[in-house]
């Protein structure tokens, strides 16, 4: 069961089909993991008093096979996590004001071909999970000991281009019952995604759409530096200049990175 792909509400539908429990037993366990930060959750009281589900969720809870394999501090603190398969991404922790602000990775690698920026250089290697998205946050957290005011999706990867995975991302950070960061307090960069801010207006399903403003053909991808050519979303000159869904997190557009490249 991969915690840190779901929402509390859907860990309750989870258990409630594994093992006959719900929403008591799920808060519990999330309470344990994204509250306090603690892996040996079964010692919590809920899981006591029934060592029968402790036990089963102790083999079923699977935690993400990622790992911090490098820290550089520069005003800000940088860090690079290697995931289950060796990829290597990187995260940026920035205090400022009193606040302190995450910047976390959505890809490893991105198609979009901004000039200024050496992942993309790289090309497209793979998408982020949601999982892999979440334990940026679960590690800052918890494992650097720092408390989270903000997210914001800025650094390696074009967040919209992995639009699934971030948005059910963003629904686990969000959780009140978890991370809790609230969705004002969630930035979503990008490069100007045309796919992606289309499936956005219609996120979540019924709501408004983001109000979005025409530019000059090719306006877009010039002013930041873009080759067209590479990804010819990057192209479509679509940027959303305010959100207005509820549900949503915060759009900006891209104007850099945070000092990952
Ligand atoms: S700046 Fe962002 S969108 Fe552009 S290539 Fe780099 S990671 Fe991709």
């Amino acid at each position: 069961m991969n915690v840190f792909a779901l929402t509390c509400l859907d860990l309750a539908r989870e258990m409630d089909r594994r093992y006959g429990k719900g929403l008591h037993h799920a808060s519990a366990l999330y309470r344990e993991i994204f509250k306090k930060g603690n892996s040996a959750f079964t010692d919590a009281p809920e899981f006591l008093e029934s060592p029968a589900l402790g036990g089963r969720l102790a083999v079923d809870v699977r935690l993400p096979f990622c790992r911090i394999v490098s820290l550089q501090e520069d005003g800000v603190l940088k860090f690079a996590s290697a995931l289950f398969d060796d990829q290597i991404i990187e995260s940026v922790i920035i205090p400022a004001n009193g606040r302190t602000t995450l910047c976390v990775s959505s890809q490893v690698g991105c198609r979009m071909g901004c000039r200024f920026c050496t992942t993309g250089e790289m090309g497209l290697v793979r998408n982020l999970s949601a999982e892999e998205i979440v334990w940026q946050v679960y590690a800052a957290r918890f494992t650097l000991g720092h408390r989270i005011d903000n997210v914001v999706f800025m650094g390696m990867g074009e967040p919209l281009d992995n639009f699934d995975n971030l948005m059910q991302a963003v629904r686990v950070l969000s959780d009140q019952r978890g991370l809790d960061i609230a969705l004002s307090h969630i930035t979503v960069s990008t490069a100007g995604h045309a796919d992606g801010l289309r499936s956005l207006r219609r996120w979540p399903p019924k709501s408004r759409g983001a109000e979005l403003a025409k530019a000059a053909p090719g306006s877009l991808a010039q002013r930041r530096g873009q080759r067209p050519s590479r990804y010819p979303h990057a192209d479509q000159p679509q940027v959303p200049t305010r959100q207005t869904q509820r549900g949503a997190p915060k759009l900006s557009a891209c104007t850099g990175r945070c000092g990952l490249h």
